[in-house]
């Protein structure tokens, strides 16, 4: 197979190595594509821990082909077109969070085969446990099915805070899991969605992608002033932070909330967070809750809820994919998702 291979920051190689053989219960999927996610380039920009073997793969925004059976495998067959739950998520399956379906906060996430395991989407194949195989319908294109992990992040948060139909709902962020979030959040009946970023070409995209009825250019207008001003000063019921990263964007994010409204932190923070508890928090009686990639939710998995949704056409994904490279690109491809300022990338995919 050809292997996507990271050598560390901006090293990367495509490199011929044996194809995988699936073990029991796993099959061997031909990627057909693969996005770039906010934490590939967390990697590429340096930041990865000294302690992880190199090269490496990855890739968790994944679909691709079943192309081998491992021993067991009766769900699945050769052939079949497939969405990747990314298999970082996958949990031991005992615990308690496990047992009630929140595998995503099992303590051994990501551990197959006792070592620890992920996606790698940046190779022509793979291999993955067949039960976070989800078969997609012949319409939903490859590319489309590479972000459903992004959409269900957002079938995630929309879960776990669920939007007003009748009120205001503000997702802080203009990336891929801002686009995301607001499709899926108008998908569940948001009745106003407005989406802050800095750049106005994305908040463009944004209201044509349907994910958000409004926008504020935060260069050019303070955000929680601009809230204050389309909710007749009361702030939105619900406020999603999407950005993360060494920002302090919680505490804004609370000053743009209703009394009694839910800020939701989707974002990473790399940072420890300052805010302010007694005129934010306390006064409005804040809910703080965070959202933490996805699992299942009621029972349902909610990847699966978001390929219905994508097949049901609930959702558009042509506006978020911008830029697609084929893997012998994949250097390029980077470079893009790397500068979106210059690139213009909403979604960068990798194709195979
Ligand atoms: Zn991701
Ligand atoms: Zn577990």
């Amino acid at each position: 197979m050809k292997a996507g291979l990271f050598y560390g920051e901006k090293d990367i190689r495509v490199e011929n190595r044996p194809t995988p053989e699936p073990g029991p219960g796993e099959v061997l999927i031909g990627i057909k594509a693969a996005g770039v996610c906010g934490s590939d380039l967390h990697n590429y920009r340096g930041n990865r821990a000294a302690t992880q073997d190199v090269p490496w793969e990855q890739g968790h925004e994944l679909a691709g082909v079943v192309e081998a059976l491992g021993s067991g495998v009766n769900t699945l067959s050769v052939g079949d077109r497939v969405g990747i739950e990314a298999e970082h998520l996958v949990g031991c399956g005992h615990c308690r969070e496990c047992v009630r379906g929140d595998y995503h906060i099992c303590p051994e996430r990501g551990i197959v085969h006792g070592s620890r395991h992920g996606s790698h989407g940046f190779s022509s194949h793979d291999v993955t446990v067949a039960s976070n195989c989800f078969p997609l319908p012949d319409h939903v294109s490859f590319d489309d099915a590479a972000i459903l992990d992004c959409y269900a992040c957002g079938v995630h948060a929309v879960n776990r805070t669920p939007v007003p139909v009748d009120g205001t709902t503000v997702i802080v962020g203009a990336g891929a899991i801002a686009f995301t979030l607001g499709q899926v959040a108008k998908a569940y009946g948001a009745g106003r969605v407005i989406m802050i970023g800095t750049r106005p070409e994305p908040l463009q995209t944004a209201i044509d992608a349907g994910a958000a009825d409004q926008v504020i250019i935060n260069a050019t207008e303070d955000p929680v002033q601009g809230v204050l001003d389309r909710t007749d000063g009361e702030g939105a019921e619900v406020v999603f932070e999407t950005v993360g990263g060494e920002s302090q964007l919680i505490a804004q994010c609370t000053a743009m909330a209703r009394r009694g409204g839910t800020v939701s932190v989707v974002g990473l923070f790399t940072q420890p967070q300052t805010l302010d508890s007694q005129t934010q928090g306390m006064a409005k009686e804040l809910v703080l809750t965070w959202s933490n990639s996805y699992s299942s939710w009621q029972g349902i998995s909610e990847y699966q809820t978001a390929l219905d949704l994508l097949a049901s056409d609930r959702l558009n994904a042509a506006p978020i994919i911008t830029h697609r490279f084929p893997q012998s690109q994949i250097a390029e491809a980077f470079v893009a998702a790397d500068d979106k300022r210059t690139s213009g990338a909403i979604r960068v995919v990798v194709n195979h």
